[in-house]
């Protein structure tokens, strides 16, 4: 596949191949975006001409730091802190912190690229970045939380700022760890700068619906993709993974919808409940109780937790994937193909394999990627930004209007760009061309 594509578009992944040699995943990203983008260079040859894909690739700076910290027992830990800043054209660095044991620099630097197209898809001035640790919070006290979270951001807060670099949540910092750092950042820098984090909480300069943003807006853009074709989610049976944030609030507004999500999951495997997932359980289980998933079915007798397996093996007409990233393999896509899937909105960042995706795309299955579907999460902390800027706060229904508005288009944006370069329906080059057009523009005429 390599030999049909521009030269100049293999040069640069090659290039990449090299640089970055034990990075798979970031790999796996930079080659979806450049290898899908060919007629959007066609179309412009000032961006090959102008260097913006060897430019495009490398992240402006990337931070790695000691985190030390002392656990309940008194013993000494070092976890190692990322920051990579992707690209900052359009607006400050702008993406999300993972706390996950699975964390590295590959997965971190495909956040981030991803986070830089996404970010341009939704219209609003914010630039690309992630960070994280590997620190695993699982099962550590609340006290551990907080130290860590301060020995992170002991470090950090030098690269911080609301004109610098927003970061937000992601896997594994929530609400309380978003409180622990933001609460570390304002007591060195003697600052209460409200727009330098977003996702807080809404006491203290958070903004309403954030905290359910990125799930609703995946189901929202589900939604387009179905309308497109004079469909909807009314009455349709969902398949969600995870049991995060993103995942309990799919589930929520596939509700809403008028459509029964039928299953959730975690890295033990998955539960599914064909009377529709009790989101009281559910919540409880994960939120509260912070147990594995299996608890649910103690709530739930009827339903059925099946261990080490993932969700995709259920019939259903509407896959919201919200784990994590490759959870969704080619198999896997076959079965849902098999069990008659006509949408896939992506919760999380990249979690179809990219054989995943082309058997979606074979069969004609809507697919919507994570870096349009999932927008909505940041969106909405551009909204946060905007109140924090303007000392405002904007209502619960007004919020979820504009999130709404903003998921249309992002939609609609993905939707022309695909039909302007003759791929009508193909949300995966609608989204990367539409990203990489506004972050290229922008590069050009900033200058080298
Ligand atoms: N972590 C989320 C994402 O993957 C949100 C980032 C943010 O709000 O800055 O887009």
């Amino acid at each position: 596949t390599l030999v049909a594509l521009p030269p100049t578009v293999r040069d640069v992944f090659d290039t990449v191949v090299t640089r970055n040699p034990h990075e798979p995943e970031f790999q796996q990203a930079v080659h979806e975006v450049l290898f899908s983008i060919a007629p959007v260079l066609d179309a412009h040859p000032q961006f090959v001409d102008g260097g913006i894909l060897e430019r495009i690739v490398e992240p402006e700076r990337q931070i790695m730091f000691r985190v030390p910290w002392i656990d309940d027992s008194g013993r000494l830990r070092v976890n190692r802190g990322f920051r990579v800043q992707f690209s900052s054209v359009l607006g400050p660095y702008k993406g999300g912190l993972r706390f996950h044991p699975s964390v590295n620099l590959s997965i971190i630097k495909f956040l981030g690229f991803e986070q830089v197209f996404k970010n341009a898809l939704t219209g609003q001035g914010i630039g690309g970045a992630k960070g994280g640790s590997d620190f695993d919070p699982h099962g550590r006290s609340d006290a551990e939380i907080m130290r860590f979270c301060q020995a992170f951001m002991s470090e950090l807060y030098r690269h911080l700022g609301e004109h610098t670099d927003v970061p937000a949540g992601d896997i594994g910092v929530g609400a309380r760890e978003i409180g622990y750092l933001f609460g570390q950042y304002r007591k060195i820098t003697n600052r209460h700068e409200s727009g330098m984090f977003t996702g807080k909480g809404v006491q203290w300069g958070g903004a309403e619906v954030r905290t359910e943003a990125t799930g609703y807006g995946a189901v929202f853009f589900a939604q387009e993709m179905l309308g497109v074709r004079g469909d909807s989610l009314d009455g349709k049976r969902v398949a969600v993974s995870g049991s995060g944030n993103v995942a309990i609030y799919a589930i929520d507004k596939a509700y809403q919808m008028g459509a029964t999500p039928v299953t959730a999951s975690d890295s033990s495997g998955y539960i599914v409940d064909d009377a529709g997932i009790d989101l009281g359980a559910l919540r409880q289980v994960k939120e509260i109780d912070r147990e594995r998933i299996h608890a649910y079915t103690a709530h739930r007798p009827h339903a059925r937790f099946i261990a080490g397996r993932r969700p995709w093996e259920v019939p259903v007409d509407i896959a919201i994937p919200a784990a994590t990233q490759n959870e969704l393999d080619e198999p896997d896509a076959h079965a849902l193909i098999a069990g008659g899937v006509r949408a896939v909105a992506e919760g999380a960042n990249m979690p179809s394999t990219p054989g995943a995706v082309a058997a979606f795309q074979r069969a004609g299955v809507l697919f919507g990627p994570g870096k349009a579907a999932n927008a909505g999460g940041v969106a909405t902390s551009a909204l946060e930004m905007s109140q924090n800027a303007s000392r405002q706060r904007w209502s619960f229904a007004d919020s979820e209007r504009k999130l709404q508005a903003i998921m249309k288009g992002v939609h609609d944006s993905a939707f022309e760009a695909a039909k302007r370069y003759g791929h009508e329906g193909d949300y995966v080059v609608g989204a990367n061309s539409a990203g990489f057009e506004r972050v290229a523009h922008a590069m050009l005429a900033q200058g080298v």
